[in-house]
């Protein structure tokens, strides 16, 4: 069996015993003779699969009684539309770090007034700002940030304190590393980067919030019908949610999230000496106090060297470290399920292709 360093972006590295475990069970899941796709979502079994992956969700992540946990379809981009659709009633404010905070904010502009709180666009997204109370405008229905900026990687460290809702885009770093959930209202995660496959995301959303939603639209795009049904008003993703369970179950057993978050920054900190000690060979594209632990984002000195940076990755059985065609270099995606072993292969290749060059 073939298996690459895997340093896609997302889709992205799965623990490779989750894979294992899927494929063994995928025939015949818990003794009922059929596959986990092939039974009905309204069935115990599944029932039960679905009701278990919440609670361990809410076990590791420490989430309040007074939150309630769904899984949606449409990714983190149906996101962009239901956060508004469903909140947006005067004007929203946005705090715009990256790609992913511009395209919810022009989405949501769709639906009200959207302004950005802050904005780091004009410094080449490279770091995350400071957010001044005073900038947050009267009758502003809510807060929106990205916590991890998967393309030019950087990273929230603490999130901002603010007296109204603060809806978290949190795609690209949720489960890997604590959340302090009770200063959100509602965080959204797609799947695809440490929780499982592309196909569902996982939303956290206080109860309160729930009742200043938007009455007069379509059940499909309203948060509060994912809750009363618990996530079955039409067909889950059922797939998606299993593998979710696996991988939650994968979790635990390495101690849990605040463990996971210990690993995910040695991992980092292996990377990032090897560009800070490169005497600019390696230049970082984040500020060093936003850098983010799980997308490691850099250039060469110029596009050539880079290409040949790529080319000699993969005679050395790593991928996915091209850059985002938007910023262009190469990043380096260090997300959960990519292991220390992984991690320490890549520094050494960094440091042996910069000798060579
Ligand atoms: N938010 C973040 C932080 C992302 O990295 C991405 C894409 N990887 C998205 C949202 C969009 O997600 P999707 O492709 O599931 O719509």
């Amino acid at each position: 069996m073939k298996r690459v360093h895997n340093f896609n972006a997302g889709p992205s590295a799965m623990p490779l015993s989750v894979l294992q475990e899927v494929q063994a069970e995928f025939l015949d899941y818990a003794g009922t003779g059929m596959s986990v796709i092939e039974m009905s979502h309204r069935s115990d079994s599944y029932q039960t699969l679905q009701a278990e992956t919440e609670t361990l969700l809410r076990d590791l992540l420490h989430i309040p009684k007074d939150y309630h946990i769904v899984f949606m379809q449409g990714g983190g981009s149906m996101q962009f539309v239901m956060h508004a659709l469903n909140f947006l009633h005067c004007r929203g404010g946005y705090i715009n770090t990256g790609v992913w905070s511009d395209k919810a904010m022009k989405a949501a502009a769709a639906f009200g007034e959207v302004y950005e709180v802050a904005s780091t666009k004009a410094e080449g997204f490279t770091h995350i700002p400071r957010v001044l109370p005073q900038a947050i405008k009267a009758q502003t229905d809510y807060i929106y940030l990205t916590s991890n900026n998967t393309i030019h990687g950087t990273q929230w460290q603490t999130y901002p304190q603010v007296d109204i809702p603060l809806f978290g885009d949190l795609s690209s770093d949720f489960l890997s590393r604590p959340i302090p959930i009770s200063q959100f209202d509602l965080i959204f995660a797609g799947a695809q980067k440490n929780i499982g496959p592309a196909g569902v995301v996982v939303g956290i959303i206080k109860d309160t919030l729930l009742d200043k939603a938007k009455r007069d639209i379509p059940d499909m795009l309203r948060y509060d019908t994912y809750v009363k049904h618990h996530s079955v008003y039409n067909t889950p993703p059922v797939f998606c949610i299993y593998f979710i369970y696996k991988v939650l179950q994968w979790v635990q057993q390495q101690g849990g999230v605040e463990k996971i978050a210990q690993r995910n920054k040695e991992k980092a900190d292996m990377i990032y000496e090897v560009i800070d000690q490169s005497n600019g060979f390696y230049r970082g594209h984040a500020d060093i106090q936003s850098r983010s632990v799980m997308n490691i984002t850099f250039h060469l000195a110029t596009p050539e060297l880079e290409k040949m940076f790529l080319q000699a990755s993969l005679q050395n059985n790593m991928i996915g470290l091209k850059g985002h065609r938007l910023l262009g270099g190469c990043r380096a995606s260090l997300y959960n399920a990519v292991t220390e072993e992984s991690c320490a292969s890549l520094a050494t290749f960094m440091k042996s292709f910069q000798q060579a060059h």
